[in-house]
């Protein structure tokens, strides 16, 4: 069973590789936002809520993610499961440490993907043409690298500290097949 932890700034491009590698990998993808751009369709109260918070570039809150992904992981991640944007806060990080600590599972590796915000501008406004996703904009791009910068670089900072044995910065201005292959290469390693 190989459990994985992705992180990288919007657009590094680790929806990209969380696919490939969990198709790879025959493990259970968890994108929290793939699943929460699922919730906006339902339409209900929370739909308009999120669809408002997702489409500043804010951070939904603790309390939604926590209950979204330890009930996804419950359910779907006995053969292994990537997290693709989770945790994003150190509150879901230690909430994190704890459903793991009582599951059993164990994280086998972190892969942090590394890119500048320059190279990132120019793949967010491709995306916001190709996907046409409503955060893809350059003011909220803005948002969404400062929430990565003061939250979540803090929370992949706590990882590389107490776990750096397991966690890999990778280059994300690679090539896609270049970024996969260093991935598999680590992964795969004896
Ligand atoms: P992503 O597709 O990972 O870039 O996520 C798109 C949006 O979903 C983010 O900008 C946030 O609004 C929301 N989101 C996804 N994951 C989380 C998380 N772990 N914590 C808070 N908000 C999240």
């Amino acid at each position: 069973m190989t459990n994985i932890i992705f992180f990288g700034p919007p657009g590094a491009g680790k929806g990209t590789q969380a696919k490939i590698i969990s198709d790879n990998l025959k493990i259970t993808h968890l994108s929290t936002g793939d699943i929460l751009r699922k919730k906006i369709l339902e339409k209900d109260n929370l739909a308009i809520k999120l669809k408002k918070i997702m489409s500043d570039g804010k951070l939904v809150s603790d309390e939604i993610l926590n209950s979204i992904v330890s009930s996804r992981l419950e359910n779907e991640a006995s053969s292994g499961f990537i997290l693709d944007g989770y945790p994003r806060t150190l509150q879901q990080a230690y909430f994190l440490n704890k459903f793991l600590e009582k599951s059993l599972y164990k994280i086998n590796f972190i892969f942090n993907i590394e890119i500048n915000f320059d190279i990132l501008k120019k793949r967010i406004l491709k995306r916001s043409i190709e996907e046409k996703r409503e955060d893809d904009n350059l003011t909220v791009l803005e948002t969404r690298f400062n929430e990565y910068s003061n939250s979540t670089a803090k929370v992949s900072q706590l990882y590389k500290d107490s776990n750096s044995k397991i966690f890999h910065e990778i280059d994300g201005s690679l090539q896609i097949s270049e970024i996969t292959n260093k991935i598999i290469q680590i992964i795969k390693k004896p």
